[in-house]
C-alpha cells in the first residue's frame, strides 16, 4: 500500500477516534448537568432528527464520492458534475425540512419539542451545504481530520462553558447540532479550492436511480443491524434483548475496520478502475483484505479471550448473560471485514452495487427467516448463531458476483495469494529493521523495489526438479531473488537501464507482458504510466501475443521478458510485436539461451512435462533459444542493441554466470 493511501486511512481512522472520544466526554459531562428527563427529551429529539437527516441525504455519500473520485483530474468536468449532485444536495435537503416540519406539526408528540427540532433541522441544511463527499472523493482526509477535530473541541468547550443546568437546553442541542455537522461551513468555504463554483440548478435522473440504490444500501445495513434486537424484544421479553443488545452493539464497534479501510480507498480504487489499471486495482483489494481480515481475527481472539471482562467492565455483572453471546458474534467480524472490502473497495468502484446490495438482502432475509425459528429455541444465542451464518453467506454471495462479473476469484484460491502479501509484510518488516542496523555495509542492492539488502534470496532449482532441468543450472549462482519484490538478475538489469532512459520513459505508451511483480513496483514507484497483458485474465488487458489486435504503429514501448518459450509460434509474436511497436519506438525482450545451441531448438512433437524440460530446461517451455539469438532477431528486421549485466554495478548482482544458460541479456530492438 502506497504511503499517501496509508495516511488516507489512518486519517480517517483519526476522525472516527475524535468522534467517538468526544462523544464520550460530552455524554459523561451532560448526563451530570441536564437532569435525566430533560437529557431523554434532547436524545429523542436527536433520534427523531437523524431520521430525517438520514432521509435528506439518500444514498448521497457513497454515491458522490465515488462519482467525484472519478472525475478527480479532471477539474472542468468534476465542477460540472459537483453543481448536478449540489442540486440533487439542496432538493434533498429542501424535502426533508419540509416533511420534518409537518410531522412537527401534525405528530402531537412531536409538536411540544417543536423549539429543540427548529434547531436540529439546522443539521440538515449544514449538511446539504458542506458537501463532505466532495473532500473524500478528492481524498482530502487530512482536512476532514483537522476540521472535525476543530469543530468538536469548540462545540466541546462552548457546551462546557454555557451548558450549566436544565435551561441551557437549547444552547446544549445547538451546540450538539454543531459538534455533528458544523465541519460543513468550513467544508463549503474550501469548494472553491477544487471545482469552479457557479450554482445552477440542474437535476439529472441518472445520480437518483444510482444514489437511491445506495439508500436502499443503507437502510438494509441499519435494518440488518437492528433486526436481531427487534425480533428478540416481539419474540422474547426485555431481559434477554437487553443483554443481547449489549453483545450487539460490541459486535457493530468492533467491525468498524473494514469500513474505515474501504472508504478511505474508495477514491483510489475508483481512478484505478476508471483508469483500467486492472492488475493494481485488484492487488489493491488482495492487501485490503488480508490486513483486514487480519486485523478483525486479532480484535476477534483477543475479546474472545478476555469476553467476560469486557462485558463485566462494560455492562456490569447483570450483563454477564451475554458473554456467550458476545463471544458467537466476534465470529463474524472476519466475514464483515472481507465483505466490506468486497463490496467497498470492488464491487462499488467497479460500479456494480446493486451486487452488493443483492448480497446484503439475500443475508437479511435469510437472517430473519432462521431468527423466526432459532430464537423461540436458543434467544440471544440463537440470533448470535444465524447472525454469524449470514454474514458468511453475504461475504460467499459477493465472492461469486466477483467472479463471475469481474473474472476474478476470491474463493479458496484467494488463501495463496493471503499468504504471499503476509509472508511480504514479514520479509519486508525485516528488510526494514536490517536497513536501520547495517545500513551502510549493505553490500546488495534492488533496484526495482529500491531497498539495501544484505544479500539476496536461493531459487533452490533443485528442489523443484520436476518443473526444472536442474542441470542447467549447476553452474550458476542460485542466491539471486530479492526477498521483497522477488526481481530475478533480468528485472534488475531492465531497470537500471530504465533508470537512465526515465525522462523519455515517463510520456511513452508502455505495455508489459506477462507483468511481473518487480517491474510493476518500479513503474509505480517512478509514476510511470503502463499497461499489463497477459493471455489470461490476471492483467490489465487480457491479449494474445500472436496477434494482439492493437493498432499498428500505436506502442512506444513493448516489455516482454521469458514470454516467447511459451508461446505457440515465436515468429508469429515477433512479427506482431513489429507491426504494433511505434517506428521509433522500443521492444525490450528477453528470453532463456542456452550456448551450446547456436539457433532456437524447438520440436513439437515433445509435449510431455517431462520431455519438455529435458529438452527445453523448463516444464512449460516449448523451445529454447541458442547463443546467435542477436543475428536471429536481425533477421526478423529489427536494430538490435544488446543490454548486457557484466555492464552494470555487482551490487545489483546482475548476472548469475558461470553457466552457460539462461546467461543475463536483454536485447533492445527497433524497427
Ligand atoms: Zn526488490
Amino acid at each position: 500500500m502506497t504511503k499517501t493511501l496509508f495516511k488516507n486511512i489512518s486519517f480517517n481512522f483519526l476522525t472516527k477516534l475524535i468522534s467517538y472520544i468526544f462523544a464520550f466526554f460530552t455524554v459523561i459531562y451532560i448526563t451530570r448537568t441536564l437532569q435525566p428527563e430533560i437529557y431523554g427529551r434532547i436524545s429523542f429529539v436527536e433520534s427523531v432528527a437523524a431520521f430525517f437527516i438520514m432521509f435528506s441525504i439518500l444514498g448521497m455519500p457513497i454515491y458522490a464520492m465515488r462519482t467525484c473520485a472519478e472525475r478527480q483530474n479532471d477539474r472542468k468536468e468534476l465542477s460540472r458534475v459537483f453543481n448536478e449532485l449540489f442540486s440533487l444536495n439542496i432538493l434533498f435537503a429542501f424535502t426533508g425540512i419540509i416533511a420534518l416540519f409537518l410531522s412537527v406539526f401534525f405528530i402531537s408528540g412531536l409538536k411540544e419539542n417543536s423549539t429543540l427540532f427548529i434547531i436540529y433541522s439546522l443539521g440538515i441544511i449544514f449538511q446539504a451545504i458542506g458537501c463532505e463527499w466532495l473532500f473524500k472523493g478528492l481524498e482530502k482526509f487530512r482536512f476532514i481530520a483537522v476540521t472535525t477535530f476543530l469543530i468538536k473541541l469548540i462545540s466541546f468547550l462552548c457546551i462546557l462553558l454555557f451548558v450549566r443546568a436544565g435551561k441551557d437546553m437549547y444552547v446544549y442541542a445547538f451546540f450538539a447540532v454543531f459538534a455533528s455537522y458544523g465541519s460543513n461551513l468550513i467544508y463549503f468555504f474550501n469548494i472553491n479550492k477544487y471545482i469552479d463554483f457557479s450554482f445552477k440548478f440542474t437535476i439529472k435522473k441518472e445520480h437518483i436511480k444510482a444514489i437511491f440504490i445506495f439508500f436502499i444500501m443503507a437502510c438494509a445495513v441499519s435494518v440488518y443491524n437492528n433486526l436481531d434486537i427487534t425480533m428478540l424484544g416481539f419474540m422474547t421479553n426485555n431481559y434477554e434483548t437487553g443483554l443481547y443488545t449489549l453483545a450487539s452493539k460490541g459486535k457493530i464497534f468492533l467491525a468498524v475496520t473494514g469500513g474505515i479501510v474501504w472508504t478511505a480507498v474508495l477514491p483510489r480504487a475508483t481512478e484505478m478502475w476508471k483508469a483500467g489499471r486492472k492488475a493494481d486495482f485488484f492487488r489493491l483489494a488482495d492487501k485490503s483484505i488480508t490486513r483486514v481480515c487480519l486485523i478483525q481475527l486479532f480484535i476477534a481472539v483477543i475479546c474472545f479471550i478476555f469476553a467476560k471482562k469486557i462485558i463485566l467492565i462494560i455492562g456490569g455483572n447483570e450483563y454477564l448473560g451475554s458473554v456467550t453471546s458476545f463471544r458467537i458474534l466476534l465470529l463474524s467480524l472476519v466475514p464483515i471485514g472481507f465483505s466490506n472490502i468486497l463490496g467497498g473497495q470492488i464491487l462499488i468502484p467497479c460500479g456494480e452495487e446493486k451486487k452488493l446490495l443483492k448480497a446484503e438482502i439475500i443475508g437479511a432475509v435469510f437472517n430473519f427467516f432462521t431468527n423466526l425459528a432459532i430464537i423461540p429455541l436458543y434467544s440471544g444465542m440463537g440470533a448470535a448463531v444465524t447472525t454469524v451464518i449470514s454474514e458468511i453467506i453475504v461475504c460467499v454471495v459477493c465472492v461469486r458476483s466477483i467472479r463471475r462479473e469481474l473474472q476474478r476469484d476470491f474463493g479458496f484460491v484467494f488463501f495463496r495469494r493471503m499468504c504471499g502479501i503476509v509472508k511480504r509484510d514479514i520479509t519486508r518488516a525485516k528488510l526494514r529493521i536490517e536497513e536501520k542496523f547495517i545500513k551502510d555495509n549493505a553490500k546488495y542492492y534492488c533496484p526495482c523495489c529500491n531497498t539495501k539488502l544484505s544479500k539476496f534470496t536461493q531459487i533452490n532449482f533443485e528442489k523443484s526438479a520436476k518443473r526444472f532441468d536442474v542441470n542447467r543450472y549447476k553452474n550458476i549462482e542460485q542466491d539471486v531473488i530479492c526477498p521483497y519484490c522477488y526481481s530475478l538478475p533480468r528485472h534488475r538489469i531492465l531497470v537500471s537501464y530504465l533508470n537512465n532512459h526515465i525522462a523519455e520513459i515517463k510520456n511513452y505508451k508502455i505495455l508489459h507482458f506477462a507483468q511481473e511483480e518487480s517491474i510493476r513496483i518500479w513503474m509505480n514507484r517512478n509514476n510511470i504510466k503502463y499497461v499489463s497483458a497477459d493471455i489470461k485474465n490476471t492483467a490489465d488487458i487480457k491479449l494474445d501475443i500472436e496477434n494482439t489486435g492493437l493498432e499498428s504503429d500505436s506502442v512506444d514501448m513493448i516489455i516482454c521478458n521469458h514470454v516467447l518459450e511459451h508461446v505457440n509460434d515465436y515468429k508469429k509474436a515477433l512479427n506482431e510485436l513489429k507491426r504494433i511497436i511505434k517506428p521509433n519506438g522500443k521492444i525490450i525482450i528477453s528470453f532463456p539461451v542456452d550456448c551450446n545451441y547456436d539457433n532456437v531448438y524447438e520440436d513439437n512433437t515433445i509435449t510431455d512435462r517431462q520431455g519438455r524440460v529435458k529438452a527445453f530446461g523448463q516444464y512449460d517451455h516449448l523451445r529454447i533459444f541458442g547463443r546467435n539469438s542477436k543475428q536471429m532477431l536481425q533477421n526478423f528486421g529489427f536494430e538490435v542493441i544488446e543490454i548486457k549485466g557484466e555492464d552494470y554495478d555487482a551490487k545489483i548482482k546482475p548476472i548469475t554466470a558461470p553457466g552457460d544458460y539462461d546467461y543475463n541479456v536483454l536485447y533492445v530492438l527497433k524497427k
